[in-house]
């Protein structure tokens, strides 16, 4: 190693020298003046301060310049920054005004204007979802069915083996409506229903063997409404009730589904889970619609819609639990069945690419508009 250049003098290192410095922030001005958008600006932002700009790298050089060099080097250096950095906060406010004048002038409403037609709109998307997955089910003769929103707690919990000490009651979080006045304590018996599945009770009840129905609408659980939950959504649930029916039936029919909603290649896979009102009971993941399952274990193709797990999480199935045939008078000797459920937000938001669930819920016509008329 040789020995620190004691003669060594600032002005010869290039990027130092009083001209040059002068001439990097002028650069950076002129860059700044010239930026005629937030996002113009942000690009100068990072070329002229960033770690990699002249005067960041000019910088860098005056730790290499001898003690007695250092302190002139870096006050030149250090004024050039900060009339740098000055310049732009002050360009940043500039077009930030200029930003907010033109959101004031594009977005204003003249509530005076004449109103004279019922403009178009646009059907929700959750409801036009919500009917394209029916449809696909109405085609294989299976009938629409609904329930009350307000449900008896025995059809909500009871009919479908959740016993009352069962912990799932704890778990889903339910809206108990109050009862009469005078009731409070022991409750209504009435809960806003926290899943589609009581349906399914009542279709049993009410319906003559075979069943097969498709039940589509809103349920309730007491979540604070945020990006990725909200406290009211849509659920589609499925029950086939016949002679015979096989989890080989169950599987079949959700590939077909998968299919009609995302083209010809799409499968399904089923993962052991538990519910109390099917045993047994399964997961079902369908096959990633925008990869096809190629960026498992393949680091070049990436996918931002499955995290690269080439399955997507549908929501829970399986065959339908003998207790529950029993409590809605069905003979589990005689019949078997399946049923599945799934939420319609989630598959609106991987279908979509929607990526916050307030969106949907907000009512803003600018969200459901894109989304156009489906009849
Ligand atoms: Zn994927």
């Amino acid at each position: 190693m040789s020995a620190p250049n004691k003669s060594y003098d600032p002005v010869e290192v290039e990027t130092l020298k009083p001209e040059e410095i002068e001439r990097m922030r002028d650069e950076a001005l002129a860059a700044f003046a010239a930026a005629d958008s937030l996002d113009a600006l942000h690009e100068a932002k990072v070329a002229q301060t960033g770690p990699a700009s002249p005067l960041a790298l000019a910088n860098r050089e005056i730790g290499a310049l001898p003690p007695h060099a250092k302190a002139e080097a870096g006050k030149r250096v250090g004024q050039a920054r900060g009339a740098v950095n000055k310049a732009l906060a002050a360009r940043q406010v500039e077009l930030e005004a200029e930003r907010d004048a033109r959101v004031l002038v594009e977005e204003a409403v003249d509530v005076t204007l004449p109103y004279d037609r019922v403009p178009s709109g646009a059907r929700h998307p959750l409801t036009t979802m919500m009917e394209r997955v029916a449809d696909v089910f109405v085609a294989m003769g299976y009938e629409v069915a609904e329930g009350p929103e307000a449900e008896a707690e025995w059809f909500n919990f009871d009919a479908l083996n959740f016993l009352p000490d069962h912990p799932a009651r704890q778990m889903q979080d339910t809206f108990f409506v109050q009862g009469p006045k005078g009731t409070e304590e022991s409750g209504s018996g009435v809960v806003l229903r926290t899943h589609t599945s009581p349906v399914q009770a009542r279709a049993l009840l009410d319906r003559e063997l075979p069943v097969y129905i498709v039940c589509p609408g809103r349920v309730f659980r007491t979540d604070e409404l945020d990006a990725t939950h909200t406290p009211v959504f849509h659920q589609i649930e499925l029950l086939a009730i016949d002679e015979g029916l096989t989890m080989a039936d169950l599987k079949g029919t959700l590939d077909h589904m998968v299919q009609a909603l995302f083209g010809a290649d799409m499968k399904t896979r089923l993962r052991p889970n538990y519910f109390p009102f099917t045993e047994p009971s399964a997961e079902m993941d369908m096959l990633c619609y925008v990869c096809k399952g190629e960026s498992i274990g393949n680091p070049d193709r990436p996918c931002r819609t499955c995290s690269s797990e080439g399955w997507i999480e549908l929501g829970g199935c399986g065959m339908v639990n003998p207790r529950v045939l029993t409590a809605c008078g069905v003979d589990p000797e005689k019949y078997s069945g399946f049923a599945f459920g799934f939420g319609i937000e989630r598959m609106l938001m991987f279908r979509h690419n929607v990526e916050d669930m307030r969106d949907m819920v907000e009512g803003d016509v600018r969200f459901t508009r894109p989304f156009g008329m489906e009849i």
